[in-house]
């Protein structure tokens, strides 16, 4: 079974940085006591700025070692070089993770899946910061090709202007949830820390990845967040993660109920035929479409109207409404169902003409 999969769900907690032997013993000894599989502390800090605080290096390597020795914890770091591999191998350190600034970049994930050629420790694929699942597969594919075979995926949200979240990264789940559908066996962590930036807001991520079917959570943590030294705002202290942990609804994809599994075979069936008559309407709309791009190539009219698209937004949505959809989402439905009927629209539009020319 993968290392990764021992409990669900899998937690790593450890603070952003280790900033001192005390802080990281301090925090080690908090966790060590708590339902925490895997120790995390970063060495190697990649920060936005010059100038921040960049990690204490090798030198906290020893500390990690020597928390894990007294606790018999396991303890993972993050690698961004080749050397940064050799040193915390050098140092018993068990498991590797790789950053979201690395993982964006695929020479260095391969001069890092080259180094780690013939050795069995586990690796942790933050997601790149921009939200490209290819991206995200392809670095954890280096790695497997490298013969790495505990693999593990870091959600921890992506960079983007999209303050409507109010969070430091935008989890963006259908791009976690695609990673999950081509890699089944892959085991999935959600890091709410980086995706909220918000110590109020983890618990309420946390428990939408055990909802999304995640495996693992990793959470920063620190004995006193306020002072840390990097990513204060979102640190928790150990006694809280006990509480976030405490209260999480942990929810299976199986389960042995058998009038629960009855009544969701009997619903399944109903949404099985309602989504027949749904694609049977698309395509009654579709020739509906086809029909108009003939009237339009003979009237000499484009196929993409602008106050046609405006009157549909408006109209779909008000009726989504009053059905107590969100117009959000009928919207994003219909920009899906517009953009193929002009492009069938278009294809009508482009072989008259060809035939015109012949
Ligand atoms: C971290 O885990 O502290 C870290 C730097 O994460 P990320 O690569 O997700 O920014
Ligand atoms: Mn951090």
């Amino acid at each position: 079974m993968s290392f990764f999969k021992t409990a669900r769900p899998f937690v790593i907690a450890g603070p952003c940085s280790a900033e001192t032997r005390e802080q990281v013993m301090e925090t080690a000894a908090a966790l060590s006591v708590m339902n925490v599989q895997l120790f995390r502390a970063g060495v190697w800090k990649p920060r936005t700025k010059p100038g921040s605080f960049e990690g204490n290096g090798a030198e906290a390597l020893k500390w990690l070692q020597e928390a894990k020795q007294t606790y018999n914890v396991p303890v993972a770091v993050e690698v961004a070089e080749p050397a940064h591999i050799e040193l915390a191998l050098k140092h018993d350190i068990d498991v590797l993770w790789v950053g979201a600034r690395t993982t964006v970049n695929p020479f260095q994930v391969q001069h890092l899946a080259d180094a780690l050629r013939g050795i069995d420790i586990p690796v942790m694929v933050k997601n790149p910061v921009n939200a490209d699942v290819d991206l995200w597969e392809g670095a954890i594919e280096r790695f497997a090709k490298a013969g790495v075979k505990n693999l593990a995926a870091i959600h921890r949200g992506f960079s983007g202007y999209t303050p409507a979240t109010g969070y430091r990264n935008q989890p963006n789940w259908p791009i976690p949830i695609e990673l999950k559908r081509r890699k089944p066996e892959l085991a999935i962590i959600c890091d709410p820390s980086h995706i909220t930036g918000n110590r109020s807001r983890i618990a309420e991520v946390a428990q939408k990845a055990m909802d999304m079917h995640f495996d693992g959570l990793m959470i920063e943590t620190h004995p006193r967040p306020d002072e840390a030294w990097s990513d204060a705002a979102q640190q928790i202290t150990p006694v809280q993660l006990k509480e976030i942990l405490a209260g999480l609804i942990v929810r299976e994809e199986y389960t042995q109920d058998m009038s629960g599994l009855m009544q969701l075979e009997y619903l399944r069936q109903l949404m099985d035929s309602l989504d027949a008559e749904i694609i049977d309407l698309l395509a009654r709309r579709m020739e509906l479409s086809e029909q108009m791009g003939l009237v339009k190539k003979d009237c000499n009219l484009t196929a993409y109207q602008p106050a046609r698209w405006r009157d549909i937004v408006e109209t779909r949505g008000e009726r989504a409404q009053a059905h107590m959809l969100s117009k959000e989402f009928i919207v994003k439905l219909y920009e899906q169902i517009h953009h193929e009927s002009i492009r069938r629209q278009l294809a009508i539009l482009e072989s008259t003409e060809k035939e015109i020319k012949k």
